[in-house]
């Protein structure tokens, strides 16, 4: 069975290319979010296997939206998307229970590799 995955980005366009480099390798959208407090409300409904989390969002950004999942959900799997010179937010977010980080702009490769270590 896939594997289903929660995709949270503001941006559309960076939501489309994660959900196409996913779907192509065989991986189920569990649903996409805009904004932190959506990607904890679409956590609690759909439990994905797991979660490409953006940093930087609106209303609620995607550490404190990590540390609110991972309260309710502590085997939550999460993989911080980050941008450049973000390190001091990615560490924080290592700290508080992400599974592993990738940098925009995404490699194709790059980001199968950091979801199937997360999901063993
Ligand atoms: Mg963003």
């Amino acid at each position: 069975m896939a594997e289903s995955i929660l995709i949270v980005d503001d941006a559309a366009f960076m939501r489309m290319m994660v959900k196409d480099i996913l779907t192509k390798n065989g991986y189920e959208i569990a649903g996409e979010a805009e904004d932190g407090q959506k990607a904890v409300e679409l956590y609690k409904e759909h439990q994905p296997d797991l979660v490409t989390m953006d940093i930087t969002m609106p209303e609620m950004d995607g550490i404190t939206a990590l540390k609110e999942i991972k309260a309710h959900h502590p085997e939550a799997k999460i993989i911080m998307c980050s941008a450049m010179g973000q390190q001091a937010m990615v560490v924080d977010a290592i700290q508080a229970g992400a599974k592993d980080f990738i940098v925009k702009p995404f490699q194709a490769d790059r980001v199968i590799e950091a979801i199937q270590k997360a999901l063993n």
